[in-house]
């Protein structure tokens, strides 16, 4: 039956009560944007933009930046794109950004952090973003990685508010998640991203594969940083998404909406299996999936009791 039910839906993403939850795709590119929009998807919730241009050895320039963004924009007319400033270092090395040589790259000067010595490689990147929304008539959202303070988040949302787009963060640090509701008073949305937030929240690498048990986005610990952002984002009535991995499992969905997770945004591979299984479960199944979730002690019995809730 639930193979049938995959087949069958469609979209827009809902419960079985009607509840709505959006769902969004991951890309890369033009490329992989115009594929994912063949998906019964919503919108872009991650274009991640450094790997467009991971083998490059010097930066884009503006106009090669407008273009490719462009891109992604065009292939979603009318609907809205979640452009994230680049996450260049770490598991994702620029030659063009960051210091290099760090001693321990995951803790170093990566994402949102790299635009406090080199400010204009942001505000090149927001202009390009800006002049693509412009000529496409695209809806940008934009959103910055690895946002520790909110501090950075207040100084992020100026710049994105200057350029008349709409500002986010990724919450993928711990911290950002403890403070997801000043965060909320200084930008537009949030969006959770648990492949980092498993890493630093269980301080376990997450490209190592004998870590994973750690790194399990069904670990307790993680649900609950996610579990306290998503409350932040009703309580300020603004949006809040999970981007991560833990959007694409079919089982977890259901939980992060448990939570109040307002949008799930995932690999096109994963649009159909988890628009079809929200589908058959209510808001309130979700809402005691979630419970049962977080307060399992570990991994294995957080799913186990979510299965023989949700069957
Ligand atoms: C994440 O960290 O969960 C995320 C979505 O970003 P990335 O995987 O690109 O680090
Ligand atoms: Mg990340």
């Amino acid at each position: 039956a639930r193979r049938a039910a995959v087949a069958g839906w469609s979209g827009p993403g809902r419960t079985a009560d009607g509840h709505p939850v959006e769902i969004l795709a991951n890309v890369a590119d033009g490329a992989s944007a115009r594929a994912a929009a063949r998906a019964p998807v919503e919108g872009v919730g991650l274009l991640r933009t450094e790997l467009g241009f991971l083998g490059r050895e010097t930066e884009p320039t503006v106009a090669e930046q407008a273009a490719a963004y462009g891109e992604v924009l065009a292939a979603f007319p009318g609907r809205h794109v979640v452009l994230r400033t680049l996450d260049a270092g770490s598991d994702k090395p620029l030659a063009y950004a960051g210091p290099g040589g760090e001693h321990n790259p995951a803790l170093g000067v990566r994402g949102l952090r790299l635009s406090s010595d080199d400010p204009g490689l942001l505000d090149r990147q927001l202009d390009a973003i800006a002049a693509a929304a412009a000529a496409t008539g695209g809806e940008a959202w934009v959103m910055a990685p690895m946002v520790a303070t909110v501090a950075e988040a207040e100084g992020f949302a100026a710049r994105v508010h200057r350029r008349g787009l709409k500002a986010g963060i990724m919450v993928e640090v711990p911290s950002a998640a403890l403070l997801a509701h000043r965060m909320l008073q200084v930008v537009d949305f949030l969006s959770i991203g648990t492949n980092d937030l498993a890493q630093y929240a269980m301080a376990a690498d997450r490209s190592a594969a004998d870590l994973a048990y750690l790194t399990d986005p069904w670990q307790p610990a993680v649900l609950q940083f996610v579990a306290i952002t998503a409350d932040a984002g009703l309580h300020a009535r603004k949006p809040v998404g999970v981007c991560g991995e833990a959007a694409a499992d079919p089982l977890l969905a259901c939980v992060l909406v448990g939570m109040g997770v307002g949008s799930l945004s995932m690999a096109a591979a994963a649009v159909r299996p988890v628009g079809a299984r929200l589908s058959t479960v209510t808001s309130q199944q979700c809402e005691d999936a979630a419970e049962a979730a977080l307060s399992a002690d570990d991994p294995q019995s957080a799913r186990a009791a979510v299965r023989a809730l949700l069957g």
